[in-house]
């Protein structure tokens, strides 16, 4: 394992060809630690020309690697998976430092994102086609090609393990990339593709450009040469990158956001149940696309569920990620801003604060973990997605009932439901509009399992093989064995 030690440089250029290389304006900015409110690094503010750059050195990048054998491209990306790993306490700690998440937290996102590579590098051949019957006068099959240059857009929540969870199979299918991280945390990426390039990933194949949405997001975004793109982050600026992409036909994997429902029956272990719901709020600061944001509970327990959730939520020790506490700070000022606003919208709807409420007396971006009961669901802090630490509670009298509240929202990225009812729990399963539905647990999903949303919370899957179906098209070849030159029209 290695130690923790390789120093955050004061100044990052962008990664373009293989080369550290500097902008076209050397405008740079302050990425931040949220614990301390000091500067950790200077990053570079990419602007169009040096998108356009990045997206001509992989274009120029892609036929090579597009052709390297595929047991070869394996190879390299399972050596990605081992640097990772031999490097996990170092990326862990400049994770918690950029992103201000506890170190075993950090620790945790890293291992995640070695098994990201691990587990794509072994599919790297057996990404196979089909051979379609269409009788004796013709051999008719089909091969799955990479597009060619893929575009990474990242959010600022889980920095490195998307970059994985993105990079890995675009790379494995053949595809060449170009990775924007978040403004706020770029540290993990600028450091991952350095362990990418040692790994043997030749030049260009990854191209890491920093900067902000506007310009240096949406000049990728709308690039012309840019065949596909994969973008994780809010409902509004998937929204803009569904437009930006349109011009040129791109097509995008949307990653957005949640406002999930965990529903609670009375027949549930309510100390699983609560302890699951805890960690699946608070985690990260709640900064978490699938976070547990909104428990509908049987009204016959709501009382003893929510005794049970205030006494997990007082409990927790607040403080800098390189403590490894049970919550960090926010990962931004603009955050904690964003958190403390719904904080004050909740109370002035008279929803009843049980627990939490209030910023930490302290320098750092942190709020305390907040519990919410007396939540109507049409309140805007039940329907729309806080990102933060706050949980809102909303009681139910029947099951009925619970599955309209859970559904009665315009995001669906995942749902969990808490019973021991199996049968129960199977039909919620099949009637929750949600991509991914957790049974007696949280976070249930693995790098081996397809994630992604239904409604608002997205457009296609990442994770699990079908992750490949953003990174690969599909050609049929049809072959004549006839002599015939004439006889097939379209559509026939
Ligand atoms: P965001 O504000 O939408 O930003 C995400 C990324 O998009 C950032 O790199 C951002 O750049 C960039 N961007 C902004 N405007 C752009 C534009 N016009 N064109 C192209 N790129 C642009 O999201 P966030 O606040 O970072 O992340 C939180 C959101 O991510 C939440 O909604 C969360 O639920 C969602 N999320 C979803 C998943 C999932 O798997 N479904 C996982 C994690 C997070 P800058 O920040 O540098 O300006």
């Amino acid at each position: 394992m290695s130690t923790p030690n390789q120093p955050i440089k004061d100044v990052y250029d962008l990664h373009i060809g293989g080369e550290w290389v500097s902008s076209t304006d050397n405008e740079r900015f302050d990425t931040v630690n949220p614990a301390t409110e000091k500067p950790l690094a200077k990053v570079t503010a990419a602007k169009a020309a040096d998108v356009d750059r990045a997206v001509q050195a992989a274009r120029a990048a892609f036929p090579t690697w597009r052709d390297t054998s595929p047991d070869e491209r394996g190879r390299i990306i399972y050596r990605i998976g081992q640097l990772v790993r031999e490097h996990r306490d170092e990326l862990a700690l400049l994770e918690s430092r950029d992103q201000g998440k506890p170190i075993s937290q950090a620790e945790s996102d890293i291992e995640g994102a070695a098994r990201y590579f691990e587990y794509y590098a072994g599919a790297a051949d057996k990404l196979e086609g089909t051979s379609v019957p269409v009788g004796p006068d013709q051999v008719d099959f089909t091969v799955r090609e990479p597009y060619g240059v893929s575009a990474q857009i990242t959010p600022w929540n889980f920095p490195a393990n998307l970059f994985a969870r993105g990079v890995a199979p675009a790379l494995v299918a053949g595809n060449t990339t170009v990775v924007k991280p978040a403004e706020q945390t770029p540290l993990s990426s600028l450091r991952l593709v350095e362990l990418c390039a040692e790994a043997g990933v030749p030049d260009g194949a990854i191209n890491v450009i920093t900067g902000f949405g506007d310009p240096a997001g949406e000049a990728l975004s709308s690039h012309p040469d840019v065949d596909t793109i994969t973008f994780t982050g809010s409902v509004t600026t998937g929204q803009t990158i569904m437009k930006q992409a349109a011009d040129n036909i791109t097509p995008v994997t949307l990653e957005l956001g949640g406002k999930n429902p965990a529903i609670v029956f009375p027949d549930a272990d309510l100390e699983q149940a609560a302890d699951w719901i805890t960690k699946a709020i608070f985690t990260n600061a709640g900064q978490v696309c699938s976070a547990a944001d909104r428990v509908l509970v049987h009204k016959e327990i709501h009382d003893e569920l929510v005794e049970r959730l205030v006494d997990h939520a007082s409990s927790y020790d607040v403080g800098p990620g390189s403590d490894d506490p049970d919550m960090g700070p926010l990962a931004s000022e603009e955050q904690l801003g964003k958190v403390t606003q719904y904080i004050e919208l909740g109370r002035k709807s008279n929803a009843t604060i049980a627990t939490g409420g209030n910023t930490l007396d302290r320098e750092g971006y942190f709020v305390e973990p907040t519990v919410f009961t007396d939540v109507e669901n049409n309140m805007r802090i039940a329907q729309e997605e806080i990102f933060g630490p706050v949980l809102t509670v909303i009681p139910f009298a029947d099951k009925s009932e619970a599955l309209e509240l859970a559904n009665d929202i315009d995001y669906g990225l995942v749902a969990g439901v808490f019973t021991s009812n199996v049968s129960r729990a199977h039909r919620f399963a099949q009637r929750l509009e949600a991509g991914n539905v957790y049974i007696n647990k949280w976070f249930g999903d693995t790098n081996q399992t397809p994630f992604g949303g239904y409604k608002a919370s997205g457009i296609g899957r990442e994770k699990g093989l079908e992750a490949f179906d953003s990174y690969l098209q599909t050609k049929n070849i049809a072959v004549n064995l006839t002599d015939d030159s004439g006889g097939d029209l379209p559509g026939a």
